[in-house]
């Protein structure tokens, strides 16, 4: 299922149990577990989309279990705000769109994977977090030799000095026969 599907339809199933919890069909707590199944399942998945491959290699399940434990935790402090508040659907909306836009970021991880690169943008390892904006370009050289020359790209909106670090000195990381 290719990315933006993979992004609609998680926000779709999410936002149409929010529906029943409003309307009282559904208790706040089983919402929450069931959004996070629904989370882990869009992460994994967007994951594949990204190497092209059916199921997930144990560097994708590191990738993407390291990713949903932080993730997975923001998501109880925004259902413990909805318990405390009660948060009006389009602000429940917009802010389920913050998680499933990092799916792109998922979806990159499993694109480069095959690169094995040293860092990637929201991991959680820039003073950024998960409002970085940077990303990968890729130029592959030569897909046998395992040749690329990678370039962090620093976002539009964003300079944390970490990402500013990122991007000089991997401007490109030179990958040569996989290595750098
Ligand atoms: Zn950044």
């Amino acid at each position: 299922m290719p990315l933006d599907r993979i992004q609609s339809t998680v926000l779709d199933d999410i936002l149409t149990g929010y529906g029943g919890v409003l309307a009282g069909l559904q208790s706040l707590d089983d919402w929450r577990e069931e959004s996070k199944t629904l989370l882990t399942i869009a992460h994994a998945a967007a994951y594949m989309d990204g190497t092209g491959v059916r199921e997930l290699s144990a560097v994708g399940r590191q990738y993407v279990n390291s990713l949903l434990a932080s993730e997975l935790t923001y998501f109880d402090a925004f259902v413990d705000a909805i318990a405390g508040d009660g948060l009006d659907e389009a602000t429940v909306q917009r802010r389920l769109t913050m998680y499933t836009d990092k799916l792109a970021a998922t979806n990159d991880a499993g694109r480069y994977a095959i690169w094995q690169l040293p860092a990637q943008p929201r991991d959680g390892r820039t003073q950024c977090l998960s409002n970085c904006g940077c990303s990968w370009r890729v130029e592959v050289l030569s897909v046998e030799e395992l040749d690329a020359d990678a370039y962090w790209q620093i976002g539009k909106t964003e300079s944390c000095p970490d990402c500013l670090s990122n991007a000089a000195r991997w401007n490109p990381l030179q990958i040569r026969g996989g290595n750098y």
